[in-house]
């Protein structure tokens, strides 16, 4: 089939390195900015500093070299009244040919056309490598904006254009919002919409152009808006349509597990755990995303729904990121619940051959709760009857880690799936989470449990690292612990391994007397669960320890922090870092340790991490700072950036598509195939993780 573009096969090649493949793709790559050829200025008029175009008569060419080899000519310009005003050109790299073609030009009197800033140079105004071509007297001007559209080598924006121009005849650009309710939100027709931004006429308003407010950007950055939406709660309902398994229950073992907690749950936890327990009692699956600042107490809510799935005869699968927060979680869930008379079992990547056997027959078929890793859902665990999986800091999982937990004890019969409880300490902003989760249910964990002090951030520089040690040492003397996190060293594991032995042992020297333990990656998870077991108990007074530590860990009795090159972290790693305190009753202080001379966006971000201690503000303190797509990364959410809306400045327009996407996913299917295929082609299935 042919794919419409008029284009040399070579050209077609670059054209999808791109990622340009479909006439439609090409509508859809919208200029970076535009030049002004619609007019000519008078030399004697035209605004200097910014790009004008001029015509004027070669009047004197040179190749000089001082200070440096240069093509160098002289034009002028005629006014009617007589009067001459010359301008100056300056190549600094040129091709012998364009010499010669500049002669050539003022050999035969011929007019240049010339799209350059006008400057002032040694002898009067210059150009310095100004665009040019000879034209006839009197050619006509081109009568729309020329568009400078995002390229790579090899594909000139004479090329795109011409073919971009080619697909807007031949694209399907039809429309499916009538005219009133476009105009009343301030959107563009579509078809409207692309001529205008590929060409915008004469006089065309460049502000509103470049800010992105026009009425043509405001409808493509709706359409990018509503596909992405459509797609996601196409996604959201077609598993919503795969029917889960009703797990109705008195809530007796819930009840139990509450009544032996040794704190209340507040008010926030008790709300989202109505908020979970009537979704379990639906016979679709619970897809639900429960976000809560780090410290809000997700654990139990987590442990709370596993207690109604188990108490309706189901298992549950309770999934972390990393061994050390999943044993943790085991060691903790097993306490709470073996009590109750449930079965517990732990299943981790690096068990042995045999154990991991046992642990495996023991999750298919004995145990109610089943507590590990990824191993979880890479290794061959069968469950005979997962109605419920758990996956905290879910974030932190890859896509298809999230994919395969989805198809993870599905019933081929009935084609049922399990509810699914996904948690998140990274906070993200309301829009953010609208726009990437909206296949999703949320809910929030919007508040504290009562009675922590909040952690005091210092900010100290490494000149004074002796302080900071001296501060340990009070620390420990007063009974408490403390984490010492190694500088991140991101381009090299060896280095950053090195770094943390070294850290210790500089450490155990400078803390003679005090047991100094270390934690890192590459330990064996044995090793690593041991020293996490001699922190946890108090056998260990400081542990020094690489991002190992950054998620989950619970350890109240310790109450400082110390992270060393802290302007290496990124925001939300510190947050997460800083989590680690400020869990018992003791006041924490957090140390960040930073070498000077910072750069401004490192110091923007330790005066934010500095000033603030919720994460629903530094989180979007970050966003504000990094931009959408580093700040959520597109591997981790599967979701293909949005390249035109801004999740900040088009909160609006989200809102809107959101609801557009709901009303159309109801009523109107072939709109909804239409406007998927014309935005995201074969990406779709990107979305779909
Ligand atoms: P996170 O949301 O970061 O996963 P955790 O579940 O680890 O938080 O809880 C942090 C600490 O707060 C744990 O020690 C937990 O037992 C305790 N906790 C949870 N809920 C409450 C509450 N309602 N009151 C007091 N402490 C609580
Ligand atoms: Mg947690």
């Amino acid at each position: 089939m042919s794919d419409g573009i008029k284009a040399a096969p070579a050209l077609k090649e670059k054209l999808k390195k791109l990622g340009l493949s479909r006439c439609d793709d090409l509508v859809l790559h919208l200029p970076l900015r535009y030049e002004d050829e619609t007019r000519c200025f008078s030399i004697a008029d035209a605004p200097w500093g910014e790009p004008v175009q001029v015509e004027a008569q070669v009047v004197d060419v040179s190749v000089q070299y001082r200070p440096r080899r240069q093509l160098v000519a002289r034009v002028r310009e005629m006014e009617a009244s007589g009067a001459e005003n010359v301008l100056t050109l300056r190549f600094l790299n040129f091709y012998g040919s364009q010499t010669k073609q500049l002669e050539t030009a003022r050999d035969n009197g011929q007019v240049l056309r010339l799209f350059g800033e006008i400057r002032q140079g040694f002898l009067g105004p210059e150009m310095v490598h100004p665009r040019y071509r000879v034209v006839d007297p009197g050619a006509p001007l081109p009568g729309a904006l020329t568009p400078v559209y995002p390229t790579t080598a090899g594909v000139s924006q004479a090329a795109l254009r011409k073919v971009i121009a080619g697909c807007l005849a031949e694209a399907d650009l039809s429309e499916f919002f009538a005219a009133a309710w476009r105009e009343h939100f301030g959107l563009s027709g579509f078809a409207e919409a692309v001529h205008y931004l590929h060409a915008p006429p004469p006089g065309a308003p460049l502000g509103a152009l470049q800010s992105r407010d026009h009425p043509a950007w405001r409808r493509i950055k709706f359409d990018e808006v509503l596909a992405q939406q459509l797609s996601l709660r196409r996604a959201f309902l077609a598993r919503r349509e795969r029917g889960a398994p009703v797990l109705e229950s008195s809530g007796e073992l819930a009840k139990r597990l509450r009544a032996v907690l040794p704190f209340a749950l507040t008010g926030a936890q008790q709300r989202v755990v109505a908020e979970i327990d009537h979704d379990l009692a639906q016979p679709h699956p619970m897809q639900r995303l429960l976000q809560g600042d780090v410290g809000s107490g997700k654990t139990i809510v987590g442990a709370l729904a596993a207690c109604r799935a188990i108490e309706a005869g189901w298992q549950v699968a309770f999934m972390a990121p990393t061994e050390i927060l999943a044993e943790q979680h085991y060691l903790k869930l097993k306490a709470w619940l073996e009590p109750l008379g449930i079965r517990v079992a732990w299943l981790s990547g690096s068990l042995k051959a045999a154990a991991k056997k046992a642990m495996q027959l023991e999750a298919a078929t004995g145990a109610q709760l089943v507590v590990g890793t990824h191993a979880l859902i890479q290794d061959a665990v069968d469950f005979a009857r997962l109605g419920l999986a758990i996956v905290d800091e879910q974030h932190r999982f890859g896509v298809q880690q999230r994919l395969a937990l989805r198809q993870k004890g599905g019933d081929a019969a009935s084609g049922a799936i399990p509810h699914q409880l996904m948690m998140s300490a990274t906070p993200i902003p309301r829009t953010l989470a609208m726009s990437y989760y909206a296949d999703l249910d949320v809910s929030v964990l919007d508040e504290l449990p009562p009675g922590r002090t909040p952690v005091r951030t210092k900010l100290v520089a490494d000149a004074r690292r002796d302080e900071v040690t001296e501060r340990v040492r009070v620390a420990v003397a007063e009974g408490r612990q403390a984490y010492w996190v190694c500088p991140l060293i991101e381009e090299s594991e060896k280095l950053q391994l090195q770094t943390a032995l070294d850290t210790h042992a500089a450490l155990s020297e400078e803390l003679e007397g005090l047991r100094v333990g270390l934690v890192h990656g590459r330990l064996k998870a044995d090793e690593k669960a041991a020293t996490m077991a001699a922190f946890a108990a108090g056998d260990i007074d400081v542990l020094v320890a690489t991002t190992v530590i950054e998620v989950g860990v619970d350890v109240p009795n310790a109450s400082l922090m110390v992270i060393e090159h802290a302007e290496r972290f990124g925001l939300s790693q510190l947050h997460q870092l800083r989590g680690r305190v400020g869990r018992g009753a003791h006041e924490s202080v957090c140390v960040l340790l930073y070498a000077g001379p910072l750069s401004e966006t490192a110091r923007a971000r330790l005066k934010i991490i500095f000033e603030n201690t919720d994460g629903f503000e530094i989180a979007r303190q970050d966003l504000h700072l990094r931009g959408p797509g580093e700040f959520i990364g597109s591997r981790q959410s599967g979701v293909p950036l949005l390249r035109y809306a801004d999740l900040e400045a088009d909160a609006d327009l989200i809102e809107l598509a959101r609801a557009e996407a709901e009303r159309l996913l109801a009523a109107d299917h072939a709109a909804v195939e239409r406007h998927l295929a014309r935005w995201l082609g074969s990406r779709e299935a990107l979305l779909k993780a």
